[in-house]
């Protein structure tokens, strides 16, 4: 197929990297993504033949990359609880012009997988973990799993020579006490913990502006630790919550001065970083979503599944890109909470 140059959308924004759903299911109910209310027994996850098949994702990213798209991440759900991931990593990672193969995981299954994972081709690994005290890990992520099990899956993907980040959702009154804890763990730990601000994604999690910590007291609380400086760009005039690393980068990096490592930030809601947003996301079921707060996704798997060729795939997601006009959390106020939008853990966080 001709390749021409990658699109960009209606901020001059390129696509350069996806995030792709492998299931709607998940082992933990967190309670900011899927509160156990919601996503009881009762609850209608995807049938298995309604979810893309690991060649369709394979044949769709591949059509991705001569959009632009390098950088790839697989997510949930939690996506190691889709069987034979490895098959999937293999055919991703085998593919001309991918840069970077990623996955974010709750870590349990690491244990089990991680030696696959590494041998296929998966780059890296982002675990979530949100308390270092059991039970407000427990209480978070509403499950009898203790800290232990997801400590022992990073053990197990460093053990495989996966490099590991640890993301942190950061919630007013449910672990902000635990920040300065995870930030000395991954200090000794020589691991990236990244403070994630709490986002009013989909429509279950009761969000509200209060329960955001903003990046900047975080900051202040890790400064506690030790001195911390900017890993920039060298942009003049950013002061340490300024810090931008490069284009659709979303975290905001931070060194103890000390030489012990990394840090960060992702200020989703108190700074936005719609103006570099690279990213789209390809749910479970093969919709094309532009951003996190969408309401709805372009339709893939149906022209797929009926025959379409790759120009005429491309085309679809081409055109959806260049009318892409998003900008929700610049956007957002503590009234912009739309009911309509999707849940993480259908388009993948
Ligand atoms: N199950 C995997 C996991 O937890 O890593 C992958 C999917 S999960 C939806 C991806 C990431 O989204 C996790 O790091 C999770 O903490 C984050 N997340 C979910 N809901 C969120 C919210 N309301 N605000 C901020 N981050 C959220
Ligand atoms: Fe599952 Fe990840 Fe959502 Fe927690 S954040 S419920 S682990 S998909
Ligand atoms: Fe990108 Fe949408 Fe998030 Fe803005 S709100 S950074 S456009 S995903």
């Amino acid at each position: 197929m001709a390749s021409m140059p990658g699109p960009t959308d209606a901020f001059a924004r390129p696509l350069t990297d996806l995030r792709v759903s492998v299931t709607d299911r998940c082992n933990f109910r967190c309670r900011y993504c899927m509160p156990r209310e919601i996503f009881g027994p009762d609850h209608a996850f995807l049938e298995r033949d309604e979810l893309l098949s690991f060649e369709e994702i394979t044949r769709l990213v591949g059509l991705f990359t001569t959009l632009g798209v390098h950088k790839v991440r697989l997510t949930g759900g939690e996506p190691l609880l889709r069987s034979d991931l490895p098959t999937l990593i293999a055919g991703i990672a085998g593919l001309d012009r991918i840069t970077d193969l990623a996955l974010t995981t709750n870590g349990t299954l690491l244990p089990r997988h991680a030696a696959d994972l590494a041998a296929a081709g998966l780059d890296r690994v982002t675990v979530s973990l949100d308390a270092l005290d059991d039970e407000i890990h427990r209480a978070i992520s509403d499950t009898r799993v203790p800290v232990t099990a997801v400590l022992a899956g990073i053990e197990a993907a460093r053990a495989a020579g996966l490099p590991v980040k640890v993301n942190t959702v950061v919630k007013r009154g449910v672990n902000d006490d635990e920040i300065t804890a995870m930030a000395a763990w991954g200090r000794r730990e020589g691991i990236t913990v990244r403070f994630i601000e709490y986002m009013d994604v989909g429509a279950t999690n009761g969000w509200r502006l209060d329960d955001v910590v903003p990046a900047a007291e975080v900051v202040e609380r890790l400064s506690t630790l030790g001195p911390l400086e900017p890993i920039g760009d060298g942009t003049p005039g950013g002061d340490v919550g300024d810090v931008q690393t490069g284009p659709g980068q979303v975290a905001e990096r931070l060194r103890w001065s000390d030489g012990a490592g990394e840090v960060g930030v992702i200020a989703s809601v108190t700074r936005p970083f719609c103006r570099t947003c690279s990213r789209a996301r390809l749910s479970s079921v093969g919709e094309l979503f532009t951003c996190l707060f969408a309401t709805s996704g372009t339709d893939l798997r149906g022209p797929l599944r009926d025959g379409a060729t790759d120009d005429e795939v491309v085309t679809i997601a081409r055109d959806t890109w260049t009318h892409r006009t998003d900008r929700y959390s610049e956007e957002r106020t503590a009234e912009t909470a739309r009911d309509d939008r999707v849940e993480m853990s259908y388009i993948g966080g």
